[in-house]
């Protein structure tokens, strides 16, 4: 091949493709978990175990949005990119962050209504000179990566359903897989190639049977046909679609061509109710291994079998080569939230081992014959039991990424420990667009005792980062923080591992956990570093903002973008104190002739999810708004505040409905201390 032609084959014009994403020395931060095996691990190491102890800001931006802030800051050729809450791309200078561009794709704010787990994105793809956004109301955008002008959208899902996409894209082989969120309110998940180029769909594989029994026309019909719908019986999935949505993980393998896809859990949630108790209801909680030119079905392993808790697979995925045994396997790892640490042979899904990494009772262990949990007798809370079992809906791990360190052998997980709650409602009925999980929520009122109560030692969570030697399945080290919700993490070659927790940012030894450098990012941080190299000097680069599914406990406060180096001196200001809310005078409010037991029963339904889990939102027992009716309603039914996220409710509730909620309210106004933490399982992603 000449010279030409070799420069015509793998592009002359600077472009992100595969061969530059392969050859990466660590300079650039090309795509979503830095190569395509995902493992987040950097081969820079001038800030070392030794030299870490320098470092400081370089530069900092702030951004126009207190929500959640989830994204990899991704850098090519001198830019760094990133996304922040409602679906936002920013454009910065790497070296100096001057800011070169910003792109707002006007998400409307009721789409804030479909995503319980904040209006978090995680961050773009690049490939060939141009970026790809996924938005939280379920556009693919193609953006000039120079300019931030868009080149094509398409909108990937159906507008009249609960869909999301707070995930990031992938680019392999000229083609843009994005998947997308919505399994609590009643969806059917799959995940989309469209071609980069143009935007047209190349192809669609759906994780669940379709309800109508009939074929879509898509990559999954086959399988489908063959090996899925046998899995399901008769249940409420058929009007919920069954969930499995394809929310986050989306890892490539070059040398197997495949592409490992992590599939959420079910709606609703309850086995029982979803599918009448029966069937392992594939694909649900599986890694799905799939041909990336054709969507075509190679191999899945299902983590939970008949998934009851919200245990999704969609945790991060990523491929290694790992010598067990004496021999190398080419392996898939994930933490899912069920608890156990799966490595999978990459080539066939078949199971390498799975072991308990943070502690379990749902299930004995994992039956290495049949790939299969043993589960406890009372893990599927049948009718009339509670279970509160280890571990919860929020899940042993969840999207934080993990870092693979091939220096040190070990897997770093940013685990959560904390139980869950299940039991059986009362009753049940699908609500499209709500809360659909099936499973018993919390609700009082000024004649109910609450239905569920949580003995508060059982309640205990906490976080910690493991260091886990996925060949032998145990931890080597850990460090654990009050916080449950924590960062992602990052693995160099200077021996260090960066991960955020309780406001702080922290560098750890890789290889022995001892803590060697921290700083206060005044808010929690959950995204996870990246680390790239500009004018001879090694940056790293974090956003910070509190929120997400777990990230509930504190005031919101603006996202920053804060990026370190040797000697750096910039010290961003403090934010501000945090405004809490007074409590009401309560003889200026208007009086309810509302039903406030059947108000706190709408508020466990509708509002709890969002309203009831610390001081995120607003607390509405504090709100001046439910001092009186009318204003009331304009919020509550005709959405005055939806530019924020608070869509109306008129479609699920009326006039008596608001006026019941305002009665709830105004009791919970005079009992105080506001309204209790929702039941475990609510909190979900
Ligand atoms: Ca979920």
């Amino acid at each position: 091949m000449t010279l030409a032609a070799a420069l015509l084959l793998f592009g002359c014009d600077r472009g992100v493709d595969a061969r530059r994403i392969a050859a990466a020395d660590g300079a650039e931060w090309l795509t979503y978990g830095r190569t395509y095996d995902e493992q987040r691990f950097s081969p820079l190491k001038q800030i070392d175990r030794r030299t870490v102890a320098g470092l400081g800001v370089a530069w900092w931006a702030e951004f126009d949005t207190d929500r959640g802030q989830e994204a990899t800051p991704l850098v090519a050729d001198g830019v760094l990119y990133v996304t922040t809450a409602w679906s936002k791309v920013h454009a910065f200078d790497a070296a100096g962050g001057k800011r070169l561009w910003s792109y707002d794709p006007k998400v409307p704010g009721e789409a804030g209504f479909n995503a319980r787990c904040d209006v978090v994105n995680r961050g773009v793809a690049l490939w060939k000179g141009r970026l790809y956004l996924g938005t939280l109301d379920g556009r693919l955008i193609a953006l000039d990566a120079k300019t931030g002008r868009p080149a094509w959208s398409v909108q990937t899902t159906d507008r009249a359903k609960p869909y999301t996409i707070t995930g990031a894209p992938r680019v392999m082989k000229g083609k843009v897989l994005i998947g997308n969120g919505g399994a609590e309110y009643g969806v059917r998940g799959y995940v989309s190639a469209y071609d980069a180029q143009s935007g047209k769909l190349a192809w669609r594989f759906y994780t669940t049977p379709n309800p109508q029994g009939v074929a879509d026309g898509a990559a999954s019909d086959p399988i489908l046909r063959e090996r899925v719908q046998a899995t399901w019986s008769d249940g409420a999935w058929k009007q919920s679609g069954g969930g499995g949505t394809v929310w986050d993980a989306i890892t490539y393998d070059p040398k197997l061509d495949l592409v490992f896809v992590g599939v959420g859990n079910g709606n609703p949630w309850n086995h029982k109710i979803r599918s009448g108790g029966k069937g392992d209801n594939l694909f649900l909680s599986s890694i799905l291994a799939l041909r990336p030119d054709t969507g075509a079905y190679v191999w899945h392993y299902q983590t939970t079998p008949g998934e009851s808790w919200d245990y999704t697979a969609t945790q991060h995925i990523m491929v290694a080569d790992l010598t067990i045994g004496g021999a190398t396997r080419r392996v898939v790892m994930q933490a899912p939230k069920n608890g156990f640490f799966y490595v999978l042979d990459a080539a066939t899904g078949k199971l390498v081992s799975a072991e308990k990494y943070v502690p379990v009772d749902w299930a004995q262990r994992i039956d290495p014959a049949t790939g299969r949990p043993v589960e406890a007798p009372f893990a599927r809370y049948q009718k009339g039991g509670v279970s509160t079992q280890l571990v919860g809906a929020l899940g042993g791990h969840n999207w934080q990424p993990m870092a693979f360190s091939p220096k040190t052998g070990l897997v770093y997980i940013p685990a959560q420990h904390g139980r869950g709650y299940y039991a059986d409602p009362q009753s049940f009925t699908f609500l499209p667009g709500a809360w659909n999980t099936g499973v018993l929520r919390r609700f009082d009122g000024p004649n109910t005792a609450p239905s569920l109560v949580r003995p508060a030692a059982l309640l205990l969570a906490k976080g910690e980062l493991i260091a886990w030697d996925p060949v032998a399945q145990r931890k080597r080290w850990s460090v654990a923080f009050p916080d449950q919700w924590t960062s992602g993490v990052l693995a160099t070659d200077g021996g260090l591992v960066f991960h955020a927790a309780d406001k702080r940012f922290a560098a750890y030894d890789a290889a022995s956990g001892r803590p060697l450098w921290t700083y206060p990012t005044g808010v929690q941080a959950i995204a996870p570093a990246s680390t790239y190299a500009i004018g001879g000097k090694q940056h790293v680069a974090l956003m910070v903002g509190a929120g997400g599914a777990g990230g509930r406990n504190e005031a919101r406060q603006k996202g920053r973008l804060l990026v370190f180096k040797l000697g750096g001196q910039v010290k961003p200001p403090a934010y501000p104190a945090a405004v809490t809310q007074p409590p009401l005078d309560l003889t200026q409010a208007a009086p309810s002739s509302g039903d406030g037991d059947r108000g706190g029963r709408l508020f466990a339904t509708y509002c709890s999810a969002c309203h009831g889990a610390g001081p995120y939102f607003p607390d509405l027992s504090r709100s001046p708004a439910i001092l009186e009716p009318q204003g009331f309603q304009t919020i509550v039914l005709d959405g005055a505040l939806k530019a924020g996220g608070m869509a109306g409710f008129r479609r699920f509730f009326d006039a008596a409905g608001a006026e019941d909620l305002r009665a709830y309210l105004l009791w919970q106004a005079k009992t105080g201390p506001g309204p209790a933490a929702p039941t475990a399982p609510t909190h979900a992603q």
